[in-house]
């Protein structure tokens, strides 16, 4: 394992205090508190059913809290509309492909940039010839140009999540939520992923808050790791403090 990284010493860019949702009487999120320095690589873990996605959910627009508070950058976040979210800067993938697989990857891309532009109504020639550019240096970036003209029902799984990633860059985020990203990848595929993911992300110094069930990933990738249990943090440390506390490994990784 590589040495544990310092968290890095950049300032709080987003803080979450006492976030409540429920569906019905069960409480999927019990009040949650989470600080996150800007150009952290932060995981989140624990166990099924902790409220790892419902947390994502909420910050991202998804889901209406019930209570609580969430700032991004100086700015309220809680309870905004998606497309609010996302202009403040914060980008999301989803678990479910959200590619358009009767496209080709260029046109997905080309998609993702015009949506990021804001000028759905107006696309001139003159606007799509200057969003070439970026869209080819996007696909460049996340190994897709050979690929361009591709229709994504035809490529590769690997290939359609790296998409999927590279299109959510498009808008520019400088805070990524990313649930469970290498979701159904092979192991290889999956190490791949997340380390493009990375040097991409640190790159264009974007803080990272993600979900991540595959403990040797959330070890190699993460600054800092929160733990979730029950709709609530239940720890938070260094990947070394997490690897050597006893009640995580009893909760989370079924080791007694
Ligand atoms: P995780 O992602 O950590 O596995 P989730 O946030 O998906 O957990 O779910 C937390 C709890 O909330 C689970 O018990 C789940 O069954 C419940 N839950 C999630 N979404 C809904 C929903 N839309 N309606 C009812 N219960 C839900
Ligand atoms: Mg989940």
């Amino acid at each position: 394992m590589p040495e544990t990284p310092a968290a890095p010493p950049g300032e709080t860019v987003l803080t979450v205090s006492g976030l409540r949702k429920s569906f019905g009487r069960f409480m999927a999120l019990s009040g949650v508190d989470l600080k996150v320095r800007a150009g952290e690589v932060r995981a989140i873990i624990g166990p099924n059913g902790a409220g790892k996605t419902t947390l994502i959910n909420v910050l991202g627009g998804q889901l209406a809290g019930d209570a609580g508070r969430v700032v991004f950058a100086g700015k309220n976040l809680m309870n905004k509309y998606p497309h609010q979210v996302s202009a403040m800067g914060v980008g999301r993938t989803f678990q479910i492909s959200s590619t358009f697989r009767r496209m080709t990857v260029y046109e997905n891309m080309l998609s993702a940039h015009n949506a990021a532009s804001g000028r759905w109504f107006s696309l001139s020639t003159a606007l799509l010839r200057k969003m070439h550019g970026a869209v080819m240096e996007d696909l460049e970036s996340i190994h897709l140009a050979e690929l361009a003209g591709r229709v994504v029902d035809d490529i590769s799984h690997g290939d359609r999540k790296r998409l999927e990633f590279g299109m959510v860059l498009a808008s520019r985020p400088r805070l990524l939520l990313l649930d469970e990203p290498t979701a159904g990848m092979g192991l290889q595929e999956r190490h791949d992923l997340i380390d493009l993911m990375l040097r991409e992300i640190r790159e264009r110094k974007i803080t990272l808050l993600f979900v991540e069930h595959d403990i040797d990933i959330v070890f190699r990738a993460a600054d800092y790791i929160t733990v979730m249990a029950n709709g609530k943090v239940f720890a938070e440390g260094l990947p070394g403090e997490i690897s050597d506390n006893q009640e995580v490994q009893e909760i989370y990784l079924g080791v007694k």
